[in-house]
């Protein structure tokens, strides 16, 4: 499944929108959304870029984010990962001074990206029912920039997602702990009672642009 071609990258969507989530949530961020994915989670909600996407290189896609003038940019998917050409295009936009997110399911080693790129591990919880395929030893490579996600569709999922944070002292070891609740499955006020009760050193996030906008509206 993995495209080894570092000169063209499939691309599902390139677009502008309010950052989401993760600590940079409000700020203006260009996305660029890789095509393919190697999970099936159960409550995905961009299950439309598991297929196709379009044929770009890296150059192309540098012209569309420089048209931007923003400097906050996000990797995203689907799995970037899978696409060895991801790697190129970080650098690039590195070194055209880019504050660079790279959200990542996890499940593949994350040292291929360059140092400079701010890593977002979305960490799979049981329910998405996904978690066995979680590469841990990218637990390890989390660095004081880096940025770890859990997406919680029950008290199950919590109290695995809790354990974990304080396994591996990631609310020490990265920049953020983001926990999110599924719309429809968990109420987000349950889930802040719940971190409260804990005194849980971790962020509530509510996904801003399906606040902002409707929750299935795409490019946004
Ligand atoms: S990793 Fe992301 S894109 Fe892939 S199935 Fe899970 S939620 Fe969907």
């Amino acid at each position: 499944m993995a495209i080894n071609n570092v000169d063209a990258l499939y691309i599902n969507e390139l677009f502008l929108s309010i950052q989401g989530e993760s600590s940079r949530a409000g700020l203006p961020c260009g996305f660029i959304r890789f095509a393919g994915c190697n999970l099936r989670c159960v409550w995905c909600d961009t299950a439309y870029a598991f297929e196709g996407g379009k044929e770009m290189s890296p150059d192309e896609i540098l012209k569309v984010v420089t048209q931007w003038h923003i400097p906050l940019v996000e990797i995203t998917g689907g799995e970037p990962l899978l696409q060895f050409g991801c790697t190129p295009l970080a650098e690039l936009l590195l070194e055209k001074g880019h504050t660079l997110l790279i959200e990542t399911n996890g499940t593949l080693p994350i040292d291929v990206l360059p140092e400079g790129a701010i890593r977002i591990m979305d960490i799979k919880c049981p329910d998405s029912g996904m978690s066995d395929k979680i590469y841990w030893p990218n637990i390890e490579l989390l660095n004081c920039r880096d940025e770890v996600k859990f997406v919680l569709a029950s008290r199950g999922d919590y109290e695995w997602a809790r354990d974990v944070i304080h396994r591996y002292t990631l609310e020490k070891r990265c920049a953020a702990v983001l926990l999110s609740a599924v719309t429809g499955d968990l109420d987000a006020a349950r889930l802040a009672a719940w971190m409260l009760e804990d005194q849980l050193e971790a962020r509530l996030q509510l996904q801003l642009h399906k606040i902002i906008w409707s929750s299935d509206q795409r490019g946004v």
